[in-house]
């Protein structure tokens, strides 16, 4: 694998993949590479004839000066995990590569970018991650990019702008890893302390509970909502938002009508943490996403390898991404 740090050399280290037809898939991160990311990663492989892996802790995005400050940065760990899962390059560019002095462009989008996550990070949030998901698309001019589940509102996001820019790129979304006890990946996760950490799964929970009421029955979003709620408040804790959503607009649905996307963010001891589900109301019907849905990948399935060697140095995150 080799690194190049500007969009130039990255174009150039391409162009022969591209003059020659092969597949080139795009893996956008911010570092700190988890098993989430290798899955992301192991997709790629999978798929494309080249695999490029972006590292780029994008300061617009970050809606709290001392959250990017902090954010982990260790290039030299990431580049190895990202060769040892089959990366065959990684695009690492410093700021000013990105958002040179004269940058003066926001790609800004409505309706799906603006509730939620939105709403509660500040639309500065997902017009960073618009932005900067453009630039990379272009830079790299990927056939097929890979987003994690876990975002799902910004998977959401991307795939609108990339609709509505006429961007020429297949949006792969990745189910999400988790722990065994549920709690999505994150880079945040290291930031628990014991106590926040064993009531860090609240939040799978309450997708759990809201999934458990349906299949019990249960045809009102509210107490859908309130079932999930109240799993949560078993772990003593309170969610920043809990709500079924349209998995295309994330509008709040009237009823239980159609696909439904359960989604959740709670701060546990100062960490936010994230999640969602897709409410399934006829499990017998949709047997083959059931069986992924009951058996996502799990932290250490499959992946493990390729971050075992680095794990004593794994930094700890204050989240940001
Ligand atoms: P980040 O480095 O936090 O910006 O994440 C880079 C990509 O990895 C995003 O598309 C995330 O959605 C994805 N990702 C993060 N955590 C997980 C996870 N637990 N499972 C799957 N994908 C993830």
């Amino acid at each position: 694998m080799s690194t190049v740090r500007t969009i130039a050399a990255l174009r150039e280290a391409l162009l022969p993949s591209r003059r020659a037809g092969r597949t080139i898939g795009l893996v956008p991160t911010m570092g700190s590479l988890h098993d989430g990311h290798l899955s992301l990663l192991a997709a790629a492989r999978a798929a494309c004839d080249i695999v490029v892996v972006s590292l780029f802790v994008n300061p617009r995005q970050f809606d709290d000066a001392a959250d990017l400050a902090a954010y982990p940065r260790d290039e030299a760990r990431d580049a190895q995990v990202a060769a040892d899962a089959g990366a065959d390059l990684l695009f690492a560019p410093a700021a000013g590569e990105l958002y040179p002095a004269a940058f003066a462009t926001t790609v800004s989008v409505r309706g799906v970018a603006e509730p939620l996550e939105g709403a509660h990070r500040g639309a500065a949030h997902f017009d960073g991650v618009a932005t900067v998901v453009t630039k990379l698309l272009n830079a790299a001019g990927p056939d097929v990019a890979y987003f994690g589940a876990k975002d799902a509102q910004q998977v959401a996001v991307v795939r609108r702008l990339v609709t509505d820019l006429a961007i020429p790129v297949r949006i792969e979304a990745v189910a999400t890893v988790r722990e065994s006890d549920g709690l999505a990946l994150s880079s945040r996760n290291a930031r628990l302390v014991p106590g926040d950490r064993q009531r860090a799964p609240a939040v799978h929970a309450a997708l759990t509970a809201a999934q458990a009421a349906v299949d019990a029955g249960e045809r009102e979003p509210a107490a859908v909502v309130a079932a999930g709620r109240a799993a949560m408040a078993g772990l003593d804790v309170e969610p920043e938002y809990l709500a079924l959503v349209d998995p295309t607009t994330f509008a709040p649905v009237a009823a239980l009508e159609g696909e439904i996307l359960a989604v959740v963010a709670a701060t546990v001891g100062g960490v936010r943490l994230i999640d969602n589900r897709t409410l399934k109301r006829e499990s017998m019907t949709h047997a083959a996403n059931d069986a992924q849905e009951q058996d996502p990948p799990r932290h250490g399935d499959r992946l493990r390898p390729a971050l075992r060697r680095f794990d004593h140095r794994r930094p700890r995150a204050p989240g940001g991404g």
